[in-house]
């Protein structure tokens, strides 16, 4: 039966889940309070079309899941990254992950990859699986998942335990802040993920900004209506007043809002505090006027993971800082993770400036903006705008043992309001949110929608 269902936001979670209800039905309408896309937003620099948000696709099954609950095929076109996950500069010297054969390192790295193969077969089940102990396809991947784990609670704990040499572990603890946390309080599965990824790190040929496109398309052909610039001011039950005054009820709200927008919409107090908060970031995207002479990927992970984790928790910029470096032709994009707390970073922050010649020195590339033909700046109050307030790009930061696929999440908040996205789905990347979005489809299904 066809009901009336308002999807707040249309970022990767709020299109993703759009589709697939109209796919079955229901006549969706998607309430942006900006340009769709979220996070993944496209901007013209010195003419050329930048994606900015995520670059890397990794768990592909996830997306295939995906598309097969709409019976469509992959339109992505996903070419692997050259390099994988990149270099990573540790204070211990450069790793490449994955690890080489040939590379000194390569006989700890396959020790590793042994450790995690046993859940290899699983991730995709835990990444698009309720949580429930009656289904035996879950109950597999969770003790598949417990066994791998082991006693240990977080990604440092069960790093140490494998005894791995300081350089590889420096490495793969980066990955726990694929959580946004930091290997402290990351659970453990964030320290498989180099393992689980492999070599399969993936972009679609045209570029990140195709993942969009395909959503929208996948919309419009069941007959999504997209609402942009249109801000949800106020949420009661099932009625949304929007910003100018009007008002939309529908049968099914879902919220694609990180779960403190949504709470001040529905006139709850939330708190968040800065401690527990998933990272922000600041990313500096730009167009040189050649080809950038630097590996896809490079990773510089913080130099002390104990310092960095002090300063974020309290609100600081730290020393030095997780940076991701991408080259993609004449692109180049270089993430800095910050503390959560909405600062308006700019490109001319000593911060920032002090965290690029780092960049410089550690890739050897001295003067590397220096000839840019454009740039721009991304920073935390730009991601606060329109997620969680200070920025954080996972939402909260939920503690290790919550924080995993393990534990249910609140996708159902009321009858006829659920939610899904980035801070409802543990992990927030791509994968998790669009894991996220399969199981909400089978839940509401499951619940007569
Ligand atoms: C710099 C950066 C790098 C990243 N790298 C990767 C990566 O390499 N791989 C990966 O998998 N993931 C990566 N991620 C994470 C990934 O981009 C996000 O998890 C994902 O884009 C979030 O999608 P979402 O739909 O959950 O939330 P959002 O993108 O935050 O969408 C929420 C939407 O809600 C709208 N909205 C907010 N308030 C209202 C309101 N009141 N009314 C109506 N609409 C509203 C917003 O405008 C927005 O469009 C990265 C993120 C960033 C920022």
């Amino acid at each position: 039966m066809t009901r009336p269902v308002g999807i707040l936001g249309g970022g990767i979670a709020g299109l993703a889940l759009a589709a697939r209800l109209a796919h079955r039905g229901h006549a969706v309408t998607v309430y942006d309070r900006d340009r769709a896309g979220g996070k993944l937003r496209r901007l013209t620099l010195a003419g050329e079309s930048v994606d900015t948000g995520p670059s890397l696709f990794t768990f592909p099954q996830v997306w295939r899941a995906y598309l097969r609950g709409l019976h469509e095929s992959d339109p992505l076109h996903l070419r692997p990254l050259p390099g994988g996950l990149g270099m990573h500069h540790t204070p211990h010297g450069p790793v490449p992950l994955p690890v080489p054969s040939g590379h000194p390192l390569h006989p700890h790295w396959q020790r590793y990859v042994r450790a995690a193969a046993p859940l290899a077969p699983f991730l995709g089940v835990l990444l698009t699986t309720p949580p429930r102990l009656r289904d035996p396809l879950f109950r597999q991947a969770a003790a598949a998942l417990l066994r791998v784990q082991g006693p240990h609670l977080t990604a440092q704990g069960w790093l140490a335990a494998q005894r791995l040499p300081p350089a590889l572990t420096h490495a793969l603890a980066t990955h726990a802040l694929n959580a946004g946390l930091p290997p402290q309080v990351a659970p453990p599965l964030y320290a498989l993920i180099p393992a689980l990824v492999g070599a399969d790190v993936f972009r679609p040929a045209a570029g990140m900004g195709a993942l969009l496109d395909a959503l929208l398309a996948f919309g419009q052909a069941r007959g999504v209506t997209l609402r942009e610039h249109t801000p949800v001011t106020r949420l009661d039950g099932q009625t949304l007043t929007l910003a100018g005054g009007g008002t939309a009820r529908h049968d099914l709200i879902v919220s694609a809002l990180d779960p403190h927008r949504l709470a001040a919409l529905r006139g709850r107090p939330a708190t968040s505090p800065v401690a527990r908060r998933t990272v922000s970031g600041v990313g500096v995207y730009a167009v040189l006027p050649r080809p950038v002479p630097l590996p896809a990927t490079s990773v510089l992970p913080p130099t002390d993971f104990a310092a960095f984790h002090a300063h974020v928790r309290r609100g600081a910029l730290p020393p030095d800082t997780l940076t991701l470096v991408h080259a993609h032709g004449q692109q180049l994009s270089v993430l800095l993770a910050t503390p959560a707390t909405g600062e308006p970073l700019t490109l001319n922050h000593p911060w920032v400036q002090a965290q690029l010649r780092r960049v410089e020195a550690t890739l050897h590339a001295p003067g590397l903006l220096r000839d840019a033909l454009a740039t721009t700046t991304l920073a935390p109050d730009h991601y606060a705008q329109g997620g969680h307030p200070g920025g954080a790009l996972y939402g909260p930061g939920l503690p290790a043992w919550r924080g995993g696929p393990l534990h249910p999440q609140p996708y159902r908040l009321t009858g006829g309001l659920w939610q899904v996205g980035t801070g409802v789905h543990p992990g927030g990347g791509i994968p998790a949110l669009l894991g996220g979005v399969h199981i909400v489809d089978r839940l509401l299904r499951e619940a007569g929608w």
